[in-house]
This record gives C-alpha cells, sequence and structure tokens, in this order.
C-alpha cells in the first residue's frame, strides 16, 4: 500500500473452491439446497471504489464457510450474473456513477430472485453534492442521509435478540408504503437496515457502518447475524454449485506505447490523464534508478476507483485515479506512480530494509526532477521531521531486525541515509540500484539480506558502511553478507 504498508497482491485472484457436497444433493432430491439455492453465490463491486477490504475481506467474514465470494472490477452491467446469487455493493466518497444500464442490471438481478445488499454510508466526493450510491438506491425507494443514528441500535423481527454492532452508523430514508421492512433501527426509530421484496428477489438497504473495515479482516462484528441473514437474501435465486462464479477485471484494455492501461468504463476519463503522467515519468524514474525495470515487470496499469494508494504484483501495478487530488494536482500522482513502479524495478530481489520507504524516496525524487520541487521537498521533510520525532537522532531503531519500528521511522529513517550520502554523492540512488543489478542476481545469491543490501551500498559510494550503520543501531554485520566487498575505507 502506498505510504503506510506493503499491499502487494495478484489482482482479482482468489483461491477458495466450490465445495460441492454431493451427501446433500442425493438426500434432498428435488429440494432447493439440491439446486444449490442454499449455497451463497455472491460477487462483490468493487468497480465504483476499489478498497482492500472488500476485494476479499468482506467475503471471508460474511459469507465465509456458506459459499464462494468474487470481485467485479469490471463495469458492473457487463457483468454475467447468470450464476451468481448475491450481489454486494458499495462506494463511499467516489465519483463513479451508477448508470442507467447498472440500475436496470441491478433490478433484473433481483427480478430473477437475487438478493442485492446496499451498503452505504453518506459522503461526497470532493466539491460534489450528491452521494453516488443514492442514484442506485433511490430506485428503490430508499435514501442514504447525512444524519448520525443514535446508539443503541435495536434490531427487530428475527433480529430482536442479537446484539447489533457498529462503528458510527447513519441512517437511511424509507419511502412510506413502499414495503420496506426496517430490522434494525437507531435509538429513535430511525432505519439503519432494512428489507424488502422486490420480484422474486430481494433488496436490503443498511449502514456500511454494520460491517467490519479493517483491511486485515480482523474486525467480522455482527457475523452471526449476517451470515445467515446473506444466506437468506441469496435463497431466492438457485446456482449451479459446481461452477464458481467468476471475477470480472476491468473490461477495457488500451495499448499505450510503453504498456497497455486497463480499466473500466467508470475510469475512461482518467486514461489519458494518468498514462500522460507515467509516460513522463518513466523516463526520469529510469534516471533516478540508474537501471531499466527488471525483465518482465512493469507490463500492465490498471486504474483503481480509490483515492487511497495503489499496489504492485511486480508485473502489473494499480493507481488510485484520484490520488493525492488528481488530477488537479499532479505532484501526488507523480509520487504514486514512481512509488508503485519502484516495486517493479527491484525485483528480482525486494529491498530488506527499505522497501517501502526507498519507493517513496524515489518519488520524491523524481518529483523533485519534474520540476515539483516544493512539493516534493515539503514531503521529504514531513517525513524526516515525522520519524525525529520517534527518534531525533537515528540511532535508536534497527532497520534490519528491529521490531516495533514506528511507521514512520520504517519510511523515514532510509530516506534520511540516502540524504546523507547523497550529499557526497548526488546519484548514490542510481550506484545502489545499478550495483545491486550486478551483483544480486538469482544465480549469484538466494537471498538478498539486509547485510548485502549494506555491502551494495558500500561498494556504490566507494566506501564501508557496515560501522555507520552499526552507529545508527542497525544490526548488519559485513561477514554476513553473501556479497563480498573489496577492501574500502570506512566511511567517516
Ligand atoms: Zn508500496
Amino acid at each position: 500500500m502506498f505510504g503506510s504498508s506493503k499491499r502487494t497482491k495478484v489482482m482479482g485472484v482468489q483461491f477458495v473452491l466450490a465445495i460441492v457436497h454431493a451427501a446433500t444433493l442425493c438426500v434432498f432430491g428435488q429440494s432447493r439446497s439440491a439446486l444449490g439455492a442454499n449455497r451463497i453465490h455472491c460477487v462483490t463491486d468493487i468497480s465504483h471504489e476499489f478498497t482492500f477490504y472488500f476485494d476479499g475481506r468482506f467475503g471471508r467474514n460474511y459469507v465465509g464457510e456458506n459459499g464462494i465470494n468474487v470481485q467485479n472490477w469490471g463495469t458492473l452491467s457487463k457483468y454475467d450474473f447468470a450464476n451468481a446469487n448475491l450481489l454486494i455493493l458499495q462506494s463511499s466518497s467516489s465519483p463513479c456513477q451508477y448508470t442507467p444500464a447498472d440500475i436496470s442490471a441491478v433490478r433484473q438481478f433481483i427480478y430473477e430472485g437475487g438478493g442485492v445488499l446496499v451498503l452505504g454510508d453518506y459522503t461526497t466526493f470532493r466539491n460534489e453534492k450528491q452521494y453516488r450510491l443514492n442514484a442506485l438506491a433511490k430506485q428503490f425507494k430508499a435514501e442514504f442521509i447525512n444524519q448520525k443514528a443514535n446508539k443503541p441500535l435495536k434490531g427487530s423481527s428475527f433480529l430482536s435478540d442479537k446484539k447489533i454492532d457498529s462503528y458510527s452508523p447513519k441512517t437511511i430514508k424509507l419511502t412510506r408504503r413502499s414495503g420496506w421492512q426496517v430490522l434494525i433501527a437507531d435509538a429513535q426509530s430511525h432505519p439503519v437496515l432494512a428489507r424488502r421484496r422486490i420480484g422474486k428477489g430481494m433488496i436490503i438497504v443498511a449502514s456500511r457502518a454494520l460491517c467490519g473495515h479493517r483491511p486485515d479482516a480482523s474486525d467480522p462484528i455482527n457475523a452471526d447475524w449476517w451470515k445467515p441473514l446473506l444466506v437468506e437474501l441469496s435463497a431466492g435465486k438457485p446456482v449451479d454449485p459446481k461452477h464458481r462464479p467468476k471475477n470480472q477485471s476491468p473490461e477495457n484494455e488500451m495499448q499505450r506505447d510503453r504498456l497497455p492501461i486497463q480499466y473500466s468504463d467508470y475510469m475512461k476519463p482518467y486514461a489519458d490523464a494518468i498514462y500522460g503522467v507515467y509516460d513522463k515519468c518513466f523516463p526520469v524514474i529510469e534516471k533516478v534508478m540508474g537501471v531499466p525495470p527488471s525483465k518482465g515487470m512493469l507490463t500492465k496499469l490498471i486504474l483503481l476507483p480509490t483515492g487511497g494508494g495503489g499496489f504492485s504484483s511486480g508485473s502489473a501495478i494499480g493507481l488510485a485515479a484520484w490520488w493525492g487530488d488528481f488530477p488537479e494536482k499532479k505532484y501526488g500522482m507523480v509520487e504514486l506512480i514512481s512509488h508503485e513502479s519502484t516495486h517493479s524495478w527491484v525485483h528480482p530481489f525486494t529491498e530488506p530494509m527499505w522497501n517501502e520507504g526507498i519507493a517513496t524516496y524515489v518519488g520524491i525524487l523524481v518529483g523533485m526532477e519534474m520540476g515539483l520541487e516544493k512539493d516534493a521537498a515539503a514531503t521529504l521533510e514531513g517525513w524526516i521531521k515525522g520519524a525525529k520525532r520517534y527518534d531525533p537522532e537515528m540511532t535508536k531503531y534497527d532497520l534490519a531486525g528491529g521490531k516495533d519500528v514506528p511507521h514512520s521511522v520504517r519510511m523515514a529513517k532510509p530516506m534520511w541515509i540516502f540524504e546523507q550520502l547523497r550529499k557526497e554523492k548526488p546519484d548514490i540512488v542510481a550506484r545502489y540500484f545499478q550495483t545491486k543489478r550486478r551483483l544480486a542476481t538469482r544465480d549469484s545469491i538466494k537471498k538478498y539480506t539486509a547485510h548485502d543490501s549494506v555491502a551494495v551500498l558500500s561498494i556504490a559510494m566507494g566506501k564501508d558502511l557496515f560501522d555507520w550503520f552499526q552507529s545508527l543501531g542497525i544490526t548488519v554485520d559485513r561477514d554476513k553478507a553473501q556479497i563480498k566487498m573489496p577492501t574500502l575505507a570506512a566511511n567517516r
């Protein structure tokens, strides 16, 4: 992930196996469960807003053993719902529209027996005046509103004896006499979760705050009642349990000069601008890094509908389309592209001490080269200031093996180290990666360690840096490095 923790994954691949209960099929003959109606085939929409949580964590927590969860990254109206019986819709402050085509696809899915869960949390994108998810909710006579729900929340009907947990819920406005049944309300009886039958299917609108949100899925709040509720919601449509529902990738892939760029229809307006920044950044990243990208890396760009960061799977990089107030502001996108590209550049060995720190540092250096010195300098200063709050002398935290290193120190101590070296050799980052590319190969070593990285940096500097690193509290040992240095003078 950009600027906080590592986010490296291969898009849309989930190794969840469909378990076919043959015994159930025999015993129940023609019953609904024999047709597979009790298995959930859930598709979670992350095409209107990408979050790591809805990219699989939601499904793990709330679909779980009751079925399979896949993701829709592409344009919603193009998803093939044939073998799905549950759709999760969610988005927060995203500018992506729920188009008339999306709405009619959702409507048809419900009429055919599908279950739809709409998780909303009223908020608007920048200076927009509307919460996009409402364009869909209103079609079904519901509206997410900007009104806090007052706790305690209370369940009714079959939720009356359940404990209702939540983060910061807001309430939902329902059109009277449109058939909504409120299942959870706040202390003043404002709806927080309601359901409505439509055709053979059902829709539930609910506050997003009734579900977990941690990217590691460690907060499965309300799973005890969400799980059976989702089974019921999906029960109106039989699915074939022998066949998995499908992930849908962003469906547009345009070949550009440097590499293809992949995006959904919603992301189309950003594609040219983001590719344009990438195109300008690429030669500058190459100059800062001193080497071209590693072979087979950086073969595709994927546009993510989020302001929240990106990922690198080595070959593909995902970019948050409205990161750092893009397209109004440019620096953030330059830094993001450089950051995620650096992850692809450092292969085949990720950096043991500064994989994230150096990625952002390269972004800062690229920003400086591209005439965005003010933003770049302010960013660097901010990081180093943040780290010095924990460690004013930069001697306390061990990047090589230390536990509990504060995030800002893990990110910025490497920047500070390279800044010291850059005073003497302004192109030290390039020299470092050139030396690494030459000496750290799959043939020469199995694993690239912190010891190797200081050996490489020493060779690049023309100075033995081990004593200096040790004086900075970093436990590296020149005898443990597999990459051997010639005899070099010590630093300072
Ligand atoms: Zn990163």
